[in-house]
């Protein structure tokens, strides 16, 4: 077959809507919790699959619809699952999911207005929605991002201009002329990774210890205080508002006003925790966010989109602009009218995918309230997994879930493996051990899919709550699961509890 015939063949309604029920039907046998929630198989066994040449002639349409559904589809991680309780990726809102086919067909790009006459305005439009949401005025702006990294990055950068203002031509400096940068202990490794791109180094990194798994304020006063009595400038405070390992919300009140007392760049990772905006319930634990200078916030996070969609909010937008000094005559036309609505100056990218339009459809189809709504729904399941750990004689909780995170360990029926270590290096190294292989038994049995991290030290357990479809029944019931596996692997020990009936 020709190729051109093929492309207008697929441009046909019926490959579209082939394309379409996979998805829809992927989304169907995920809701009965039959099924397994990932793979059981390992990446060898996957790669051997696709092992194959190059193909160099195409195939019927339908032979590669069948390859998806029945090669692709059983071995991918199905987020849509109510028992897939893993990383924090979202089962995805479906109007968003089903925009992202336009997006591809319309494929505008938002480097600049003329590439993408409505996504840019759009794109200015639901931005300024955020920047209102965090509490700032008409000099705030911002961009779409792939994810916090990138938008922790860019307002990193952003900050690195402002403080040094010839740093795109002169570069960064050495030694001592290095600004530092302080964050908190838990902070994402976005952090760091934006301190070694940015030519700042991890070693100009100062992590502020925490206290509950938030940052602790006197210790970030110190810290300021030791950079100050140094000589050494600060590039930036980063605040952490939902952490990585246990959902925690720094007290950005708190921050913010040190940050305003020594005049120093407030930038909030907020990638995960930042659509508590969106609810009246969560909403005071973003708590003096207005006070930053630069805030990430995911909507593919806790708003339930679809990767990626990140963004960065700058508090004064010409700072965002001072960041990249581009000329690009090709693309960038100086003096036009136009110009000033052109995107791309504020990114690293330069095609940049209107992923706008489906965080805009999700506010359309839900709306702020709805979303809100689905934030508070996941945090309460993670609260009911909370109470069903709580009450078990046998686990016991890290910290008390802020958002829809939650740590926990199985400690043992009689308390062998305590969190704090009390039982001594061995019990303690025998825990950590107990609950990974907890973890791997229980993720390779296909009925539901969880995390773990190390938290003060401590091999946990880690689930995040991504799907509204779980209920607090499913929790219940991974936590029964998880108990059946300690217990058969702790062994029958001394206890008549623990011996099988
Ligand atoms: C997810 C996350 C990041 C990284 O964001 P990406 O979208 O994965 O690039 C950074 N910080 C926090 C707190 C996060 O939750």
């Amino acid at each position: 077959m020709d190729v051109m015939a093929m492309v207008e063949e697929d441009a046909q309604a019926s490959t579209a809507a082939a394309f379409t029920t996979l998805a829809v039907d992927y989304l169907a046998a995920t809701r009965d919790r039959s099924g397994q929630a990932s793979t059981k198989r390992s990446p060898a066994d996957l790669a051997a699959q696709f092992a194959e040449p190059l193909p160099t002639e195409g195939r019927p349409i339908a032979d590669v619809l069948a390859r998806l559904r029945d090669e692709i589809l059983p071995d991918c991680n199905h987020l849509y699952h109510p028992r897939y309780m893993g990383h924090q990726v979202s089962a995805p809102l479906p109007a968003a999911i089903w925009t992202e086919p336009l997006i591809s067909a319309l494929n505008q790009s938002l480097a600049v207005w003329e590439m993408s006459p409505v996504a840019t305005v759009l794109e200015h439009q639901v931005i300024g929605w955020l920047t209102t949401l965090v509490g700032w005025g008409r000099t705030a702006g911002g961009t779409l991002t792939t994810g916090g990294t990138e938008a922790t990055a860019t307002g990193l950068l952003a900050a690195r201009s402002a403080l040094l203002p010839d740093v795109w031509t002169a570069g960064i400096g050495r030694g001592a002329e290095l600004p530092v940068l302080i964050c908190g202990e838990h902070a994402h490794y976005a952090i760091r990774r934006a301190a070694g791109t940015l030519g700042l180094g991890t070693d100009q990194v100062r992590a502020v210890r925490s206290r509950d798994h938030r940052m602790d304020v006197a210790a970030l006063a110190e810290a300021l205080e030791t950079t100050r009595r140094q000589g050494r400038a600060v590039l930036a405070v980063v605040a952490t508002a939902g952490s990585t390992p246990t959902g925690s919300f720094d007290d950005l009140e708190a921050i913010g006003s040190l940050c305003d007392t020594h005049d120093v760049w407030l930038h909030v990772d907020a990638a995960h925790g930042g659509s508590a905006l969106l609810s009246p319930r969560s909403r005071q634990l973003l708590r003096g966010i207005e006070r930053a200078r630069s805030v990430a916030l995911d909507p593919h996070k806790m708003m339930l989109l679809p990767l990626q969609a990140g963004t960065l909010l700058v508090r004064d937008v010409r700072q965002l602009d001072a960041a990249f000094v581009q000329r690009a005559p090709y693309l960038f036309h100086d003096g036009a009218d136009e110009r000033t609505w052109d995107l791309g100056g504020r990114s690293f990218l330069c095609s940049r995918r209107a992923d706008v339009l489906k965080l805009w459809v999700a506010l359309q189809r839900y709306g702020a309230d709805g979303i809100g709504a689905l934030y508070d729904r996941l945090c309460q399941t993670a609260r009911a997994l909370f109470d069903a750990v709580a009450r078990h004689p046998a686990f016991a909780a890290a910290h008390e879930p802020a958002c829809n995170i939650l740590c926990f360990r199985y400690v043992g029926r009689r308390g062998e493996f305590p969190l704090d270590g009390s039982c001594g290096p061995q019990a303690s190294a025998a825990g950590d051990a107990l609950n990974q292989a907890i973890r791997t038994r229980y993720n390779r049995s296909g009925e539901g899919w969880i995390t773990s991290t190390v938290l003060d030290g401590r091999r946990v357990l880690r689930v995040t709550v991504m799907n509204p479809r779980t209920t607090h029944a499913d929790v219940r019931a991974v936590v029964t699961e998880l108990a059946r596996i300690g217990d058969a692997l702790a062994g029958p020990g001394d206890d008549p509890r623990s011996q099988p009936a």
